[in-house]
C-alpha cells in the first residue's frame, strides 16, 4: 500500500507539466496515508472539513513544511479556524465570506492565499459565484486587502463529456484573463485551481496551475 501510493504519485507527477502543482486531496484518509504521500514528496494537502483536518494536523505536527489547502464549502462560523489551520482557501464562494475572512485575517495577522470559486455553468449542487455575479462584485472583492487573491477555482457540474469539461476549463481560463486585464490592485489571476481525478488532464490542457487529486492517488474514499 505504502509503495503503491509512492508509485502512483511518481507516475502522475511525471505526466504533469512541471509548472502544475499537484495537491493531494486527503479528505477521509487517515494521517498515516498523508505521511506516506509526504514521504513520496508531496507537500501540498487539501481537506474539505475543518474538524477532520484539525485532528490530522495535530498528528502531523512534525511535518512542518506541509502547505494545507482548504477546498470544502466554508461556513462563516468556521472562517476563523480555516485561517488558523490553512494557508490556502480555494473555496471562497461569496462576497460575505470574502469580507469575513478579510476582517479575521487582519485580526489574526495572517494573509491567506485565496481562490475565488466560480460556477461557469449553473449547478444547484455547488456553491460559487456565477460569472456575472463575480464580475459585478470585483470592486468589493478588491477591497479585501488582507487576502492574497491568487486566482479562480472551479468544479464542473457532474455528467459533462470531455468536450463539455474542456469548455468549462477554457471558459475559466478566459475569465481569469479578463479579470487580470482589468488590473485590480488586490486581485491576482496567477492561479487556476481546476482538475480532479477524472478530468485533470483536460484541466491541464486548458491552463490549470493546480490540480486537486484524491481518488487517483489514494484509491476510493472509505
Ligand atoms: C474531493 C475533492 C477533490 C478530489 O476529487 P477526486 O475525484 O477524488 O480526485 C477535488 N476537489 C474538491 C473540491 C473536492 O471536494
Amino acid at each position: 500500500m505504502i509503495s503503491s501510493i509512492g508509485d502512483r504519485i511518481a507516475s502522475i507527477r511525471s505526466s504533469l507539466p512541471t509548472s502544475v502543482q499537484l495537491i493531494a486531496v486527503s479528505k477521509t484518509f487517515p494521517a498515516e496515508i498523508i505521511r506516506s504521500a509526504y514521504a513520496a514528496g508531496i507537500r501540498d494537502f487539501a481537506e474539505s472539513r475543518i474538524q477532520e483536518a484539525a485532528a490530522k494536523q495535530v498528528e502531523l505536527q512534525d511535518l512542518t513544511d506541509i502547505t494545507w489547502h482548504f477546498i470544502g464549502h466554508l461556513q462563516s462560523n468556521k472562517a476563523k479556524k480555516a485561517l488558523e489551520q490553512f494557508q490556502w482557501i480555494h473555496s471562497v464562494d461569496n462576497l460575505q465570506l470574502a469580507q469575513r475572512l478579510n476582517q479575521l485575517a487582519s485580526q489574526l495577522g495572517v494573509s491567506p492565499q485565496i481562490c475565488l470559486q466560480v460556477k461557469i455553468l449553473p449547478d444547484p449542487h455547488k456553491s460559487g459565484w456565477s460569472v456575472p455575479q463575480l464580475l459585478a462584485e470585483l470592486p468589493a472583492i478588491n477591497q479585501c486587502k488582507n487576502l492574497q487573491i491568487q486566482g479562480l477555482m472551479t468544479i464542473p457540474p457532474l455528467g459533462l463529456d470531455n468536450t463539455g469539461l474542456l469548455n468549462v476549463f477554457n471558459s475559466t481560463y478566459r475569465l481569469a484573463q479578463q479579470i487580470q486585464e482589468q488590473n485590480w490592485s488586490h486581485i491576482q489571476m496567477q492561479h487556476l485551481s481546476m482538475g480532479m481525478s477524472g478530468d485533470y488532464q483536460l484541466a491541464v490542457e486548458a491552463g490549470a496551475t493546480m490540480v486537486r487529486l484524491g481518488t487517483i492517488l489514494f484509491g476510493d474514499r472509505p
